[in-house]
């Protein structure tokens, strides 16, 4: 009989699959990582099962605990799924701007949601991060994983993203280029990929216009999960040869291509991270391979990027070479408009 002792174990080894359109023109090869395919749906599922075991190994984390953490998104996924099948109880914190249908995701694999107010002081106490404290304080056998400051973070990446690419790619993998959030996925596969390759392969961040790791001072972007107004511990800043900068409108509008030319239905961030593999991917010839790491899947976007009307209020469809619809055109035809 084939089958998994449970989905934990489907955690990982996530395929390599080639862009063939949105290359177009270019000479190097572009791979993408594709992340959704882990049971959670992203990346965050490789540090989630780390970053318990880990806790399990040290004794912070005790048969019945509780996993605290402040997080609204694809962690919490992670976290959820891991700790149900191992036993333990989830209470993840949100700001009130997360949408119910990322709570409700949180909630329909068993964890807890606590909602904080958005418009407080970051020191007042029902602020997300002191209400996050509290509870690590007060619920017994409480344990807070902390992802931007947790070493098994990077770490994961290190045992499994890194030897992954090495492997699928027979060591021919030239460039690494994937989104700088809390730094995890960087440092830890950039890390292995340089020491495995002697310092050849080149590792490229991509970054949010406006966020810390490209210069800037934190504006805000709407593109979600990457770029930080800090230095989180868990990025290490020596792994990266460069950073290239997108603007949420190229990012939103590759998003969309890598959906319609490539069937590959991914996030945002995503979008972000192919731009500047694209970038990178210019300036290299026939033997080199670029590979790009897509963190999640495009179903939490549905009501933003791929909703047009969401793209149209922030004129992110302009010059995007968009054709109207045939539904739309229809409809105007019939009202009398055209
Ligand atoms: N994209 C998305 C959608 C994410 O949730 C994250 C994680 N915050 C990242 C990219 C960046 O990954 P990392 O935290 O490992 O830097």
């Amino acid at each position: 009989m084939h089958f998994h002792d449970s989905m934990i174990s489907l955690v990982g080894n996530t395929p390599l699959v080639r862009l063939n359109n949105v290359t177009k023109g270019l000479k190097a090869t572009v791979l993408a990582k594709v992340e959704y395919f882990n049971p959670g749906g992203s990346v965050k599922d490789r540090i989630a099962l780390r970053m318990i075991e880990a806790a399990e190994a040290s004794g912070e984390l005790r048969p019945g605990g509780t996993i605290v953490e402040p997080t609204s998104g694809n962690t919490g996924v992670g976290l959820a799924i891991v700790a149900q099948q191992k036993g333990y109880k989830c209470v993840f914190v949100c700001p009130d701007k997360v949408s119910t249908d990322k709570i409700n995701v949180l909630r329909a694999y068993g964890a807890e949601v606590v909602v904080c107010p958005t418009a407080v002081d970051p020191e007042h106490p029902d602020s997300y991060y002191n209400v996050s404290d509290r509870l690590v304080r007060e619920i017994p056998d409480a344990w807070k994983p902390d992802q931007y400051s947790n070493p098994n973070n990077p770490l994961s990446h290190y045992h499994s993203t890194g030897p992954e690419l090495w492997e699928q790619t027979e060591g021919k993998i030239t460039h690494f280029v994937t989104g700088i959030g809390t730094g995890g996925t960087i440092s830890g596969t950039g890390g292995y990929l340089k020491e495995v390759s002697g310092g050849k392969v080149k590792v490229v961040g991509a970054d949010p216009e406006g966020s810390v790791y490209s210069g800037g001072s934190g504006r805000p972007y709407l593109v979600e999960g990457v770029g930080e107004d800090f230095w989180p511990t868990a990025y290490d800043r020596n792994v990266t040869d460069d950073i290239v900068a997108v603007s949420d409108k190229d990012s939103f509008q590759m998003t969309r291509r890598l959906a319609k030319e490539e069937g590959l239905l991914v996030g945002g961030s995503c979008g972000m991270a192919v731009v500047a593999a694209l970038r990178v991917a210019e300036g290299l010839g026939p033997d080199d391979v670029v590979v790009v790491l897509l963190p999640d899947s495009g179903r939490g976007y549905m009501s933003k990027i791929f909703s047009d009307e969401w793209m149209n209020d922030y004129g992110f469809l302009e010059e995007a070479g968009d054709q109207p619809r045939v539904g739309d055109v229809l409809r105007r035809k019939e009202g009398g408009e055209l």
